[in-house]
C-alpha cells in the first residue's frame, strides 16, 4: 500500500534569452512567447577538441542568418509535415 502525498516541485521559467553572438536580449511577445531563436546543447565527446565539455548557446534569427552565410553547404530546408525540400 502506498499513501501520496502532494509536492510543489520548484519550477523554473526562462526569464530572458540574451543572443551569444550579439548580445541582444530576444524579446518576448505581450503573451511572453519569445521571439523565434535557435537553442543548441551539445556535449564534447572525450578527446574532442572541448573533451567532454558541455556548451549551451541561443542565437537570435538575425545572428543565425548572417551565420549561415559562413557555412560552406547550406544545411536541409523543410517545413514541418513536408519532405525535405533540395536546395
Ligand atoms: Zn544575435
Amino acid at each position: 500500500m502506498r499513501i501520496n502525498k502532494e509536492v510543489a516541485a520548484p519550477r523554473i521559467y526562462i526569464e530572458k534569452v540574451i543572443c551569444n553572438c550579439c548580445g541582444e536580449e530576444i524579446r518576448k511577445d505581450k503573451f511572453g512567447y519569445f521571439d523565434d531563436y535557435i537553442s543548441i546543447e551539445k556535449t564534447w565527446g572525450y578527446g574532442s577538441e572541448f573533451d567532454g565539455e558541455t556548451h549551451v548557446i541561443d542565437i537570435c534569427s538575425h545572428c543565425y542568418g548572417e551565420w549561415l552565410l559562413k557555412f560552406a553547404n547550406s544545411p536541409s530546408f523543410h517545413k514541418e509535415d513536408a519532405e525535405l525540400l533540395e536546395c
